[in-house]
């Protein structure tokens, strides 16, 4: 089990992060008032992965001058003990005195270390999340602990130190492209059952008419032409007991942990009712998660003018949903069993989209003819330059734009640019992020340290 420390200055959001990983497991902790504690362990999960949690926090109440001496102390053997550092800090407050004592003992662990942006859930945090950068510690994970946003990144980071860790074991490179792991997500009664049994080819689920006789979600290992994929059924899980509740609403939180588990996501949707509120707002969560996505457009039988509504629906998807403009509409039909093949392989392509790395030549030249065709604007008289780009991980493609006055480019230059990259590069359907960075003195400077 991976053995992952939260360390960081008091308060900022150590324990709420370990609670939401921990879970319901949190009753094991010892928690009894009086008791000085000065460390938590506990078992959490993320997704599909166990954890062994270390939380360093509960250093409040000592005022008196031993606390730094005591937090370092304490840091410094939960970062021994662990195989990986959780290291938050307070992105509203911005990097404090204290913060960069913790970063600089941790550069000097030797140890991979996840830099968590905490209290990003509000524009106000935004600068302090670029100025987290400056620790040296890699790119910062802009967080909230306690609205679970940035889950899918820390898991991606931890899924990558782990098949890291494992390959130092066994002196062996595993296997990143192990198997693609695919989640069916969509409103009760889209068609999300029917579309499973169809692509498994046998009645593994049981499909009714009701709308939600489902909950909870259910993993299937299946393959695809040989090729390997796990795929979450959220619609799975029948038990009889829980027919009789007829759940009619979606519910978000388990989408959401679907969601987070997967690299592609498939949203099903009834032809008849695409992209309404509720499918505009699951594939909203999946773009934010940085999930690649197909949309399914079931029960295409029962449309009457088909043409006329896919070029419809179409229009539609990329009108309102321009952060995955691009990405594959296939049409389903699961009385005559069509769709299947091309919703595959939908799913391939968007998934290896979602793995590209972009070679940074080819990244900085496209940006030099971008910046020529639509110069960066002027901002209190003087031009907002980038300077040069490159592309920091793939899962999806993150960028960095290196800036003069990067506080000062406008969100809809950034935007300009990744559906330039989109567009350049082939990459539809892939979420992809940007953060600007002020430049530095030596822009060719080491990521870390
Ligand atoms: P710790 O001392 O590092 O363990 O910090 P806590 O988890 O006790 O959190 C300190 C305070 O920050 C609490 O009031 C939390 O409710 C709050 N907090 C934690 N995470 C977040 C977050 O993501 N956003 C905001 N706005 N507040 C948070
Ligand atoms: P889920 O709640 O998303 O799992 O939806 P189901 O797979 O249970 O489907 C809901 C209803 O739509 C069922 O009555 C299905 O028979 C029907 N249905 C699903 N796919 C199709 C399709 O491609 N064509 C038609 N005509 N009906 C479908």
């Amino acid at each position: 089990m991976l053995k992952v420390a939260i360390v960081g200055r008091p308060n900022v959001g150590k324990s709420s992060l370990f609670n939401r990983l921990a879970g319901k497991r949190l009753a094991l902790v010892d928690d009894r008032p009086g008791v000085t504690r000065d460390r938590r362990e506990g078992q959490g999960r993320i997704a599909d992965m166990d954890l062994a949690l270390i939380d360093t926090a509960g250093f409040e109440d000592i005022r008196d001058e031993s606390l730094e001496s005591r937090m370092r102390a304490q840091t410094e053997r939960a970062v021994s003990d662990a195989d990986v550092i959780l290291f938050m800090i307070d992105a509203r407050q911005g990097v404090t005195g204290l913060d960069e004592e913790f970063a600089a003992l941790l550069r000097r662990a030797d140890k991979p270390v996840v830099l968590l942006a905490n209290k990003a859930e509000s524009k106000a945090s935004e600068a302090g999340v670029m100025e987290a950068y400056g620790l040296g510690l890699g790119q910062p994970v802009p967080f909230s602990a306690e609205h679970g946003e940035g889950m899918s990144d820390l898991y991606e980071a931890l899924r990558e130190a782990h098949l890291r860790l494992k390959a130092e074991e066994t002196g062996e490179e595993s296997d990143i492209k192990d198997s693609l792991k695919l989640s069916i997500i969509g409103r009760p009664n889209a068609g999300k059952s029917t579309l499973i049994n169809a692509m498994l080819g046998e009645e593994r689920v049981i499909t009714g008419p009701e709308a939600g006789i489902t909950r909870d979600s259910i993993a299937i290992d299946w393959s695809w032409r040989d090729k390997p994929v796990r795929l979450t059924d959220t619609a799975g899980m029948r038990r009889k007991a829980r027919v009789e509740e007829k759940l009619e609403k979606l519910s978000v939180a388990e989408t959401l942990r679907a969601i987070q588990f997967a690299e592609v996501c498939v949203l099903v949707m009834d032809a008849r009712e695409a992209f309404e509120k509720q499918d505009l707002q699951i594939a909203d969560l999946v773009a934010r998660e940085g999930r690649a996505i197909v949309y399914a457009l079931a029960k295409w039988d029962l449309i009457e003018e088909p043409q006329k509504r896919f070029e419809e629906l179409k229009d539609k998807a990329n009108r309102l949903l321009p952060q995955t403009r691009g990405a594959p509409l296939v049409r389903l039909s699961a009385l005559a069993g069509r769709g299947h093949d091309q919703l595959m392989e939908a799913a391939f392509g968007v998934y290896e989209d979602w793995n590209t790395r972009v070679k940074t030549g080819e990244l900085n030249r496209w940006l030099r003819e971008a910046m020529e065709r639509n110069p960066p604007p002027v901002v209190d008289g003087k031009r907002v330059k980038p300077r040069y780009i490159t592309q920091v991980k793939a899962r999806p493609p993150t960028f960095v734009l290196v800036c003069s006055r990067a506080a000062k480019l406008p969100e809809t230059y950034q935007r300009f640019l990744l559906n330039g990259i989109r567009e350049a590069f082939g990459l539809p359907a892939v979420p992809m992020r940007i953060y600007v960075r002020q430049n530095s003195k030596n822009p060719f400077a080491d990521e870390k340290d």
